[in-house]
């Protein structure tokens, strides 16, 4: 007997899976890619805590689908920030069953806790969720599984419901002591990744589709650096320090072009490819304001690596790019 869990690297779907998997039942873990994870490569330890459960790692990417179905119109709105995690869910859920007969699964797990979330997993939301992929009762939730009416995993015998727990709340207690008597170790605190649930970010994605249509290519430059809105609509992102540097080398939109000083330790910047002259002129400043660049002397900045050159000096007032901070 197998089943598919869905898996976010996190604590609670870890230990979803080791009660399930310990009633002899094989799971494979999988992850499914919004685009939105968090800015490090958790695949490590994704996979490391798949290893310490026994369960098989597997990864999805579902971005453009996740960024043409749901992100924008979820049916069922969105948490506090840009989290629309009740369709969210639901459409993992569908995708997870969809692929139900080709991996030869039987049925679902997840982890989320009756109760645990406001918007998405109170008892309510959770049926909403399984009613959005329509997971004909498929769905176990295995820390909570006592708490819930009965699924058919458990109706049908293929898990025991006497093993499964009863945990609701927000408290991490007993999930802690669950994970000690695993033995588990070098898990995440709880949710962790989800940077539609953080508010700078929604903000930054507010601002970002109020000028443009967001595409795959584009998530990555909302993750790192300084946001800057100019006053003709370019965007500006600097880089703070060198994760942010490399994460905006990553880019891959070509709605960006890249900006560099030489001569002074420079950030790396992106600017909108449709810049104004004007709001070009002032990127350069502002880019030089964010070095060490003495006020009095003009300086070359690489555009797209070379393929122009410009010379500027940096705003005699530091503190000038700010207004057109996001
Ligand atoms: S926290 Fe993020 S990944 Fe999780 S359900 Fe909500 S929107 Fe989806």
């Amino acid at each position: 007997m197998k089943a598919i869990a869905l898996f976010s690297g996190g604590l609670d779907s870890t230990l979803a899976m080791k009660l399930v998997i310990d009633q002899g039942i094989d799971v494979i873990a999988l992850y499914v890619n919004i685009g939105f994870g968090s800015t490090r490569d958790r695949r490590e330890h994704m996979v490391n805590m798949c290893n310490q459960v026994g369960a098989e790692f597997l990864e999805i990417d579902i971005r453009e689908q996740f960024l043409r179905d749901i992100l924008f119109s979820p049916k069922h709105g969105y948490g506090k920030n840009f989290n629309p995690c009740i369709d969210c869910h639901g459409n993992m859920f569908k995708i997870a069953k969809s692929m139900m007969s080709e991996l030869g699964a039987s049925f679902l797990i997840s982890g989320e806790v009756a109760g645990q979330r406001p918007m998405s997993q109170n008892i309510k939301a959770l049926k909403v969720v399984g009613d959005l992929a329509d997971s004909e009762n498929l769905l176990l939730r295995p820390l909570s599984a006592k708490l819930l009416s009965i699924s058919i995993p458990e109706e049908r015998g293929w898990v025991n419901r006497e093993k499964l727990l009863d945990i609701s709340g927000r408290s991490r207690e007993k999930q802690l002591k669950l994970a000690e008597e695993f033995g588990l170790v070098d898990f995440e605190p709880p949710a962790g990744g989800c940077l539609l649930t953080e508010p700078y970010f929604a903000k930054k994605m507010r601002d970002f589709v109020k000028f443009d249509q967001l595409e795959v290519e584009d998530i990555d430059s909302l993750k790192f650096g300084r946001h800057f809105r100019l006053k003709d609509g370019a965007k500006l992102i600097i880089g703070r320090n060198l994760d942010d540097n490399s994460g905006l080398q990553s880019v891959k939109s070509s709605k960006f072009s890249s900006l560099e000083a030489v001569g002074v330790k420079s950030p790396f910047a992106l600017i909108s490819s449709s810049a104004s002259e004007d709001e070009l002129n002032f990127a350069l400043q502002t880019l030089l304001s964010y070095t060490k660049a003495d006020i009095d002397q003009e300086y070359k900045i690489l555009f797209n690596g070379g393929e122009r050159e410009y010379f500027a000096k940096p705003f005699k007032n530091r503190e000038n790019p700010r207004e057109f901070a996001i």
